[in-house]
């Protein structure tokens, strides 16, 4: 998850249960999944330890890629490497024919970090955003599934490289990697702020879009004035007004407010004027900050919007040019297969774990979209803070950490998963 120096931190459904079908689901979970996961679980924490003590930043993940490399030859998977940079696919081939070929995608990288907010402090490099927990998680499933090759198709595994740079994905994809695999859906998952145990999705963009806007103007701006200007006045645009700042975590899950809630805030919001970083040259001096919209359609204007109350002010004489500086798309959840991956980890979990977002996730991007340009695929958010142990899984925050937990969860609810899905018959234009 691509956050910002301030982040405030990342049914049409087949109704085909059968009483029967139900019953061997839940058979099937507690052999394949919630046994074993313990035995293995101090192993993945163990694993995810070294990993957290030893972070590699986006395109320098060798270390990482070896051990997940080993880890997956130790279990019998073919692994290739190389995969745009650091990349590591893990090829599973269960018995089960003429089912679908699913991959799961874990990111490897860590972030920088300035630890403490402290403003002279040299950031370095640490797993902020839990890479290391997805990486681990990633591990796990591919432990368990290598156990029940009887009862599972192909699964494929993807360790990508440099999500938080957001080249990692696009660079497997360039570099060949579905013309090695062939999957019929993908899926992956972020750690999330909500409680330890739940797991959550929707369909379509599960982030805003993100750009970066920069305008240039003459050195004889007054800089200060400006940066006041642009975030009284630019910030006119957004459409949520509140002087509660709603982009905190305690919105996020609120109830009346929060992404479960059809009625959230976070449905329809425009974010600016937070991040705004001055460059002074000899000549010029810009302006730059990221925006985050939740519209694709108003992307395109946005930007002239701005350009033109800029030209209105006292500040138009010194424009010289504005620019976006980065485009980065979101996830975008295929319905379809979002509806049905719901609606098959509620039947094994229970309403109460597993729900659906209605609104877009603030200040949080995914390099995922990618592969879902290629592929139907998923993201879920899996919880991993924990009220009672004081724990807040806010990734890119100096108070990132994890309830370990999420290890287990993650590895038993995505293992059944995977199992459940690579058991789907193909249908023709399914
Ligand atoms: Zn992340």
């Amino acid at each position: 998850m691509k956050s910002m120096k301030l982040v405030l931190f990342t049914i049409c459904s087949l109704v085909f249960l059968l009483s029967g079908l139900y019953d061997s689901r839940a058979q099937n979970f507690d052999n394949v999944s919630s046994i074993q996961v313990e035995d293995i679980f101090e192993e993945l924490v163990a694993i995810r330890n070294d990993l957290h003590d030893n972070p590699e930043l986006a395109g320098s993940e060798k270390r990482t890629s070896i051990i997940v490399k080993e880890y997956l030859q130790n279990l019998g998977l073919v692994v290739k490497t190389g995969f745009g940079g650091y990349g590591v696919v893990g090829i599973l081939k269960g018995k089960i024919q003429n089912g679908k070929k699913v991959a799961w995608r874990a990111d490897m990288d860590a972030a920088l970090h300035t630890f403490n907010n402290k403003p002279n402090a040299n950031p370095q490099a640490a797993h902020i955003c839990g890479h290391d927990v997805h990486t681990t998680i990633g591990l796990g499933i591919a432990n368990m599934l290598s156990k029940i090759k009887d009862s599972i198709g192909t699964v494929y595994f993807i360790f990508q490289p440099a999500e938080e740079s957001f080249k990692g994905a696009k660079n497997m994809i360039e570099n060949g990697l579905f013309k090695e695999i062939q999957p019929d859906e993908i899926f992956g998952l972020h750690v999330f702020p909500t409680e330890v145990g739940t797991v959550s999705s929707k369909p379509g963009e599960l982030f805003a879009y993100q750009r970066r806007i920069k305008l240039i103007f003459d050195k004889s701006i007054d800089e200060k004035g400006f940066k006041s200007f642009f975030e009284n006045t630019i910030q006119e645009f957004v459409r949520h007004k509140s002087k509660s700042a709603p982009w905190s975590l305690k919105y996020l899950t609120h109830p009346d407010y929060g992404l479960e809630n059809p009625n959230t805030i976070y449905k329809n919001f425009f974010i600016i004027g937070s991040n705004i970083a001055i460059d002074k040259g000899n000549k010029k001096t810009s302006f730059e900050c990221t925006y985050y919209e939740t519209d694709s359609t108003r992307l395109e204007t946005i930007t002239k919007e701005i350009t033109h109350q800029v030209e209105n002010s006292k500040y138009g004489k010194y424009l010289l040019e504005t620019s976006f500086t980065a485009e980065r798309p979101t996830v975008v959840n295929d319905p379809k297969l979002t509806y049905e991956s719901l609606a098959a980890l509620k039947d094994m979990y229970g309403d109460e774990r597993v729900t659906t977002f209605y609104g877009q996730v603030p200040y949080s991007n995914e390099d995922f979209i990618y592969y879902q340009y290629e592929v139907p695929g998923v993201m879920f958010l899996l919880g991993a803070s924990n009220k009672n142990k004081g724990i807040v899984a806010l990734p890119h925050t100096s108070e990132f950490m994890v309830d370990e937990e999420v290890i287990k969860h993650g590895v038993n609810y995505f293992s059944f998963f995977l199992k459940d899905r690579t058991n789907h018959t193909k249908v023709k234009g399914n």
